[in-house]
């Protein structure tokens, strides 16, 4: 007999994820417009082309069985496999996923890379499930989702509140559940995996190195260092932690952190090494890190700095707390962090904006190097890791960085018209079948 279900996934949260798809398709039309984008081509970048919802049971620890909601939105294939990450959180449906999905088809075609974009997730809280149960939801997800991914058709990786571990889990019961000679051959159907199982040395590192990457060369332009600049951080998980950990490395002071349940301020600056190995013995959570002190959630973006870096969810920076922000950069390691509104208000204070699909592209340049290294059974140094994706990023954001100061736009702007180009340009030379 089926028994009732023993949690609810209904949490009270403070994101508001309503907008996110306003906020994708006002920026893909403001750019399509601006580069006169075909109409035909405009039509088919404005939907996306499979969206895969999956109802699922699991066993929970109590022996009672829970049904989950998962999603798998695919937006575009023009440029090669769907790729994008697996959100574990309250706040996932399928309109958070088509944008997400859409953000992940500009941030691979900016990068140059032979993906197109995808985006997907269950709708959990995961902090109320065991560890056995994750791995359960986990592996019956990636078994629901069945074809619908694979290692040349559409590939996960990892995104809020999924890690290295959660890719194992699926990249074993993807595997598993393939025939004998061919499971090896189907290790890349998930990047982020942990180094020891297929996963890249520096995969972990990779989206907040890109992050700090792009606020340095930022700076460079204005002729300026990170040394003694005071950032703050939205979100310690895996971007916020390693962004805020290269640019203490190069001598900036992180002066304000948040993540879901606390905010912490410290103008003498938050030491980031002290702080990431207290959340270690604190379930990942910074509260209670001393010294510093805990402020109201909404002061936040109106601490005293020179580096904003929303590394948390989307549409945070809103009309609300624009005016706010002291900071003269905003680097997006968050997807869709800024809304239209704020946005406008900011351009016209002069801050600029280094915009997801460039700031945080690190991670899925890295997870591109992960998959090459698969498909040709190599394994990579961390070295040579770093530096191709250094090398990667300069370019890009040079790229932005030229067009934007060419045509007078934002590196929004600029970011988004070079994506769709070269999308269009592969529909323009294959034309569209039949
Ligand atoms: P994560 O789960 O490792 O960390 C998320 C952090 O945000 C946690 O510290 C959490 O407490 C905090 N947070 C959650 N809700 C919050 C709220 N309402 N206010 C303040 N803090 C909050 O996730 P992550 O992988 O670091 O992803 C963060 C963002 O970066 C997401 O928008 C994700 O889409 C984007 N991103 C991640 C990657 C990647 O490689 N992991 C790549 C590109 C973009």
């Amino acid at each position: 007999m089926i028994a009732t279900v023993k949690k609810s996934n209904a949490r009270s949260s403070k994101i508001p994820v309503q907008g996110m798809m306003e906020n994708v398709m006002e920026q893909f039309y403001s750019a399509a417009d601006y580069i006169d984008l075909n109409n035909n081509i405009r039509k088919i970048l404005a939907i996306t082309n499979n969206e895969i919802v999956v109802k699922f049971p699991v066993r929970m620890d109590n022996g009672e069985v829970e049904i989950f909601t998962g999603y798998r939105v695919q937006h575009n294939n023009a440029l090669g496999p769907y790729k994008g990450g697996l959100r574990y959180h309250p706040t996932v449906d399928i309109d958070a996923a088509r944008a997400l999905a859409m953000w992940m088809t500009w941030k691979t075609s900016l990068a140059g890379l032979p993906y197109g974009g995808a985006k997907g997730g269950i709708k959990l809280n995961p902090k109320l499930y065991s560890k056995n149960e994750l791995e359960r939801i986990t592996r019956r997800f990636t078994y629901a989702l069945a074809d619908n991914i694979g290692p040349e058709h559409d590939i996960p990786a990892p995104d809020v509140n999924t890690n290295s571990q959660t890719m194992a889990w699926m990249s074993d019961t993807y595997m598993s559940t393939r025939p004998p000679a061919e499971r090896s051959a189907n290790q890349h159907v998930v990047t982020g995996k942990p180094a020891g199982s297929g996963g890249l040395e520096g995969r972990d590192r990779a989206t907040g190195y890109g992050v700090f990457l792009t606020v340095k060369l930022q700076l460079e332009k204005r002729g300026e260092t990170l040394e003694g600049k005071r950032f703050i951080v939205q979100g310690f998980g895996n971007v916020g932690y390693w962004a805020a950990h290269f640019m203490e490395n190069e001598g900036a002071k992180m002066v304000a952190v948040q993540d879901a349940q606390t905010t912490l301020e410290n103008q003498d600056g938050i030491s980031v090494a002290d702080l990431f190995q207290y959340t270690q013995s604190n379930a990942n959570a910074i509260a209670n890190f001393i010294p510093a002190n805990e402020i109201a959630t909404e002061d936040f973006f109106g601490v005293d700095c020179e580096v904003c870096i929303p590394a948390a969810l989307g549409n945070q920076i809103t009309q609300e707390n624009a005016d706010k922000i002291k900071a003269f950069v905003i680097a997006e390691g968050a997807n869709g962090p800024t809304n239209g509104d704020a946005e406008k208000i900011l351009e016209n204070r002069g801050v600029t904006i280094i915009p997801d699909i460039l700031c945080n592209s690190g991670g899925v340049t890295a997870s591109y190097f992960e998959w090459l290294q698969n498909r040709n059974g190599e394994l990579w140094q961390l070295d040579e890791v770093m530096e191709k994706l250094t090398k990667k990023l300069t370019e890009s954001f040079e790229k932005v960085y030229k067009y934007s100061q060419e045509e007078s736009i934002s590196m929004r702007k600029a970011a988004f018209c070079i994506a769709i180009k070269r999308i269009e340009m592969a529909y323009t030379q294959r034309g569209i079948f039949p």
